[in-house]
């Protein structure tokens, strides 16, 4: 019986909450938190005499250490689920630290302003080094390690789909089907349909920037960088059909080629349709998508922070969103000698997620994930003390939760690869 402090309140976050509730027996209280109370608080109304878990609110501004210290003082949870934003990973890992509590995400950290000339400095050498120009890396949380192990707390990292759900298939694929793994390709596809012309799945800020960068995937110990969307496939999936898939970088290929000994070349494509990549390249060229500040009317305005202002809210997709997703990765590699082919993957129907939570697919196939990495952790079913990704766990408590809270998964042992 523990008690988690949440911090954010959005598409992900509310998943993660409801599911949370689901699981009384394991979070006995849970503290919902953001800047906006309010949020918290119509969130918390709903779910009041709906679960056995006792929930709380609180305002927390993340972008301030003494805030965040003040209430883990106050509501003193076993850990904090941090499913607010990825610009707020290091200042939660901070006052985790400073508190003594253990620390689960989704999403690793990125800087809110890449015109930060300090964080520029450090960004304009490490692209240079490892090869990748993604504003996103490891190397910020992972030099948490050493204090973290000091001060005998876990910090879980990327506990939702993917990264998430695809890193611990991938170890459980080692685990259970190979002995080596050579090649990975992660397939994350949206069949869905929400009948808008354009419109993001989760948050606008961090997707579209996530989708217009350059291209990235691992091939023999370095990385090799693309053109955006320069790499397309098409790939038929199953209960989905036919679609196209463009390469995209992603950060678990990062921590998997870390993680997964022997692998050769790991592979991120996600699917698009041809209306979501002409909406975005032509936002892009009128420089929409940036995110630097430019002076309208006398006030700084960061364009792609407006854009989110003018895009349908992720969360409101839910009851218009019809079809499914599939998300999931096929190993090659080698079991007894003998080379293999594996692919796991989860399907997860938009229309399902709304009646049973209210939200459209991708949020929940974040948010439970989210919450069944804090369960284990705060359970003490993982109980490593430092900074770990999720793949570096036991995966098969979390497989074992996937089925129990509404992402079952599929093993095929005979399925279509991608050339
Ligand atoms: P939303 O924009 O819907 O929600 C973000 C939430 O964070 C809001 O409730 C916001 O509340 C809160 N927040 C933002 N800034 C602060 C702050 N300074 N202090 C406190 N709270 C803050 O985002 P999503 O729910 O779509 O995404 C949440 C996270 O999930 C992101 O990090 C995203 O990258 C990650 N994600 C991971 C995926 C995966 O598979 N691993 C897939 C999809 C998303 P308020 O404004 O009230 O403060």
């Amino acid at each position: 019986m523990s008690k988690l402090l949440i911090i954010g309140c959005g598409g992900v976050a509310s998943v993660a909450i409801q599911k949370c509730c689901q699981n009384s027996d394991v979070f006995s209280e849970i503290c919902i938190a953001s800047r906006t109370k309010s949020k918290c608080d119509a969130l918390k109304a709903k779910l009041d005499g709906a679960t056995k878990t006792v929930v709380t609110t609180a305002r927390v501004d993340a972008d301030n250490k003494d805030e965040l210290v003040e209430l883990i003082r106050a509501c003193r949870p076993k850990a904090v689920l941090n499913v607010a934003l990825p610009y707020q990973d290091l200042m939660i890992m901070d006052a985790c630290l400073e508190t003594g509590v253990d620390y689960i995400d989704t999403a690793n950290y990125e800087p809110e302003n890449t015109d930060d000339p300090k964080w520029r400095a450090i960004y304009e050498k490490r692209c240079k080094e490892a090869g990748f120009s993604a504003y996103f890396d490891y190397s910020w949380q992972w030099a948490y390690g050493e204090r973290f192990q000091k001060a005998g707390i876990t910090a879980l990292l990327g506990s939702g789909f993917d990264p998430g759900v695809t890193s611990v298939f991938s170890a459980y694929a080692l685990k259970h089907y190979f002995d080596e793994i050579h090649e990975i390709d992660i397939l994350d596809c949206n069949g869905g349909d929400h009948g808008y012309p354009f419109a993001t799945n989760f948050n606008p800020e961090i997707n579209l920037r996530e989708v217009s960068a350059n291209g990235s995937y691992w091939d023999n110990g370095r990385w090799v960088e693309t053109a955006p969307m320069e790499i397309k496939r098409v790939y038929d999936f199953p209960q989905v059909g036919k679609k196209d898939m463009y390469l995209l970088h992603h950060e678990e290929i990062e921590s998997l080629a870390k993680n997964i000994p022997g692998v050769r070349r790991i592979r991120f494509f996600m699917t698009f349709g041809q209306s979501y990549l002409t909406h975005m390249r032509c936002l892009e060229n009128v420089g929409m998508l940036s995110t630097s500040p430019v002076l309208f009317e006398g006030r700084p305005i960061v364009p792609i922070q407006f854009l989110k202002a003018l895009l349908p809210d992720p969360a409101s997709l839910g009851p218009r969103t019809k079809g499914k997703t599939n998300i999931g990765c096929i190993y090659k590699g080698i079991k007894d000698g003998r080379e293999k082919t594996v692919y796991i993957y989860n399907v997860c129907d938009h229309q399902e997620c709304y009646k049973e939570i209210g939200s459209q697919a991708i949020s929940y196939t974040t948010g439970v994930p989210a919450m069944i990495g804090a369960a284990l952790v705060v359970s003490g079913v993982w109980n490593k003390k430092g900074v770990f990704n999720i793949e570096e766990f036991d995966p098969d408590p979390f497989m074992e939760a996937l089925n129990r809270f509404g992402l079952p998964w599929v093993v095929d042992e005979n399925p279509a690869t991608v050339e």
